[in-house]
């Protein structure tokens, strides 16, 4: 596929883009397919939103979810470099030495590690917002 060939956003399509990276730049370490949503949503391309919940007594996190927007003219590319961007949250977020329930995803530390990395190494143009 040509990189600037718009594609059609579907959660298939999505759930196989995250199989697909999750071996190429996180070594298969995202340890299931998350949620996907497709949202409608003004300067924002994608986000990645946990659930907290208890399981057997212990809080943790119960569901993961990243959000793509239908409104932008994915190409393969761009849809890359954002999903890419919420796994890298995804990847940071069960990294964590404790679960840490702040809700906030911030762009320093690991994901900038990460970020910077993944751009390095795959030139993947994954950029700390993910305004477009
Ligand atoms: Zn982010």
């Amino acid at each position: 596929m040509k990189e600037t060939q718009l594609i059609t956003l579907d959660k298939t399509y999505l759930k196989e883009k995250f199989v697909e990276y999750n071996q190429l730049y996180f070594n298969n370490s995202l340890p299931k397919v998350p949620i996907f949503s497709i949202i409608n949503t003004p300067n924002l391309a994608g986000q990645y939103c946990v659930r907290w919940g208890k399981k057997n007594g212990v809080l943790q996190i119960i569901r993961h979810e990243i959000q793509i927007d239908e409104n932008i003219l994915w190409t393969e590319e761009k849809l890359r470099s954002v999903l890419v961007h919420e796994m890298i949250h995804y990847y940071v977020e069960i990294k964590k030495k404790k679960p840490k329930r702040d809700g906030d995803f911030q762009h320093w530390g690991l994901f900038w590690v990460m970020k910077t990395k993944l751009n390095w190494k795959y030139n993947l143009h994954i950029k700390n917002r993910e305004i477009i």
